[in-house]
C-alpha cells in the first residue's frame, strides 16, 4: 500500500485575482494541498517573467508549490528568494560532473536493508517516512526519493523500520524525516508514533524534521498538536531559507505546536542568490528566535543534480558565519554545517577565531586570539612547554 496524498482536487488559483482574494485558511490542509500548482506554465497567469524551461526538467524533478507560497512570491522579479527556491530553471539542466550525483550523501549505504532507516551516527538514527512534501525546493538533497513515483515508502517498509529501532536498544533518538512526516494524516502519523513509543521504550529523544509547516502552515492543527504531544515529540525541526518565509500565519501556527510542549530548531540551507548575505542571515535568524525558534544548522548546498548554482563556497560560509558570531544574540547563532561526500555525515565548520602557534624560539607554543571585530591578543598562558631537544632523561 502507497502512502501517497492524494484528496478531492480542487481548483487550481490560475489567475492573479483568485489567488490574491485566496485565504489560506479558509479550508483544510488538504483542500489547499490539492490547489498546488505542478507546471510553470500554471503561475503565468499570476507572475511575470516566469522562465519557460525545458521539459526535460521535470523528467528529473517535479514542480510542486502551495497557493500559499504562492502568494509570497514576488509578481514582478525573477531573482524573489521564493520565487529561487521553488521554480524550476535552466540552470537545473546538466552540469559535468553533477549529473550522477543523486546520493551524494551516501546515505543508501548506510541504510538498513529493507527499512528506510539509515543508522550512520552512534545512538540515533534518520526514518525517512514518507516521499512527499508539499513544496518541492529545486536544491533538494533527496531528489533520488522525493516525488520520484517508484520511491515511496511502503506500509511493510515502515513497519520493517519500527521492527529495527525496537531491537536495537542502543538507539535513543530518532529523527523523522523524508519527505516530510506531516504529509501523512493525523492518524498515520499517530499509529507510527504510538508504535514507536510502544515497541522502543529505549528511545529517549524523538523528534520531526518537516518544512510543511513552512509551506503549508495550516497542515498545523489542534488535532496534529495533540497528536505530538501525546506521543511526547519533544522537537519538530523546521526548515526556512529567508525572512520572507516567517509571516504571522507561520507565527500562530509555531505557537500552537510550542504549546504543545514541543522544542522548535531551525534548519537553513545555505542559498546563492537567497541568503548568501550577512543582512538576510541576520534578519532570519533573529525574526526566528522573536518566535521562540532556535537556529540550529546551516547546512552548505550539497552537491545533488540541478543544485550546483545554489552553492556557495566554503569560504564565504566561513564569512556568513563572521557576520552573525558576536554580531546577533548567541542564541540566534546556528552552527554551520557541510554534509561530507560519499556518507562522511555532517561536519561542522568554524573560522578559526583562537590559535595555537609555536615560538620562534622552539621553547613551546603560545596562544594568538581574535574577536569577532578582528581585536588581537595573545594569551601565552595557554600554551605548551615543549621539552627542548637533548634536555631531559
Ligand atoms: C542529520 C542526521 C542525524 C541527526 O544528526 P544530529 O547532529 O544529531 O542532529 C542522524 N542521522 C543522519 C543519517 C543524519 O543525516
Ligand atoms: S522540504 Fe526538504 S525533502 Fe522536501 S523538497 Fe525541500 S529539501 Fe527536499
Amino acid at each position: 500500500m502507497l502512502h501517497k496524498v492524494d484528496f478531492n482536487r480542487q481548483d487550481k488559483l490560475l489567475t492573479r485575482e483568485n489567488l490574491d482574494a485566496y485565504d489560506p485558511e479558509s479550508e483544510s490542509w488538504q483542500q489547499q494541498f490539492s490547489r498546488r500548482y505542478t507546471h510553470h506554465s500554471e503561475l503565468n497567469g499570476i507572475l511575470n517573467r516566469v522562465e519557460n524551461v525545458n521539459e526535460t526538467v521535470y523528467g528529473k524533478f517535479a514542480v510542486s508549490i502551495t497557493p500559499y507560497m504562492a502568494k509570497l512570491m514576488d509578481r514582478d522579479d525573477p531573482n524573489c528568494p521564493i520565487r529561487l527556491q521553488y521554480l524550476p530553471s535552466h540552470h537545473e539542466e546538466t552540469k559535468p560532473g553533477f549529473a550522477t550525483l543523486l546520493d551524494e550523501l551516501g546515505e543508501e549505504g548506510d541504510t538498513i536493508p529493507g527499512t528506510s532507516v539509515v543508522h550512520r551516527y552512534p545512538r540515533r538514527v534518520l526514518f525517512l517516512v514518507s516521499n512527499t512534501c508539499a513544496t518541492l525546493c529545486r536544491f533538494c538533497t533527496r531528489k533520488r526519493m522525493v516525488s520520484q513515483a517508484d520511491g515511496s515508502v511502503h506500509k511493510d517498509q515502515i513497519e520493517r523500520s519500527i521492527d529495527y529501532i525496537a531491537g536495537n536498544r542502543d538507539i535513543e533518538d530518532v529523527l523523522l524525516s523524508g519527505g516530510d512526516p506531516l504529509t501523512f494524516s493525523d492518524q498515520r502519523l499517530d499509529d507510527i508514533l504510538g508504535e514507536l513509543r510502544r515497541r522502543a521504550p529505549h528511545v529517549r529523544f524523538l523528534r520531526i524534521g518537516s518544512r510543511m509547516v513552512v509551506q503549508l502552515p495550516t497542515r498545523v492543527t489542534p488535532e496534529l498538536c495533540a497528536v505530538l504531544e501525546k506521543h511526547r515529540v519533544q522537537m519538530v525541526n523546521i526548515h526556512i531559507n529567508h525572512p520572507k518565509e516567517i509571516t504571522p500565519l507561520l507565527r500562530r501556527r509555531v505557537k500552537m505546536i510550542q504549546n504543545a510542549g514541543v522544542m522548535m530548531g531551525l534548519q537553513t540551507v545555505c542559498l546563492k542568490g537567497v541568503n548568501d548575505n550577512v543582512d538576510v542571515m541576520r534578519e532570519l535568524f533573529m525574526r526566528s528566535i522573536e518566535m521562540g525558534v532556535r537556529p540550529y544548522y546551516v547546512y552548505s548546498t550539497d552537491m545533488v543534480a540541478g543544485a550546483h548554482h545554489f552553492i556557495v563556497p566554503h569560504h564565504r560560509m566561513l564569512e556568513l558565519y563572521e557576520g552573525l558570531r558576536g554580531w546577533i544574540s548567541g542564541p540566534a547563532v546556528p552552527t554551520f554545517i557541510v554534509d561530507g561526500l560519499g556518507g562522511l555525515g555532517k561536519l561542522p565548520i568554524t573560522p578559526t577565531y583562537v590559535r595555537e602557534v609555536e615560538l620562534p624560539d622552539g621553547s613551546g607554543t603560545t596562544v594568538k586570539c581574535r574577536n569577532y571585530k578582528g581585536m588581537e591578543v595573545e594569551m601565552p598562558g595557554l600554551g605548551r612547554e615543549l621539552r627542548v631537544a637533548g634536555q631531559g632523561s
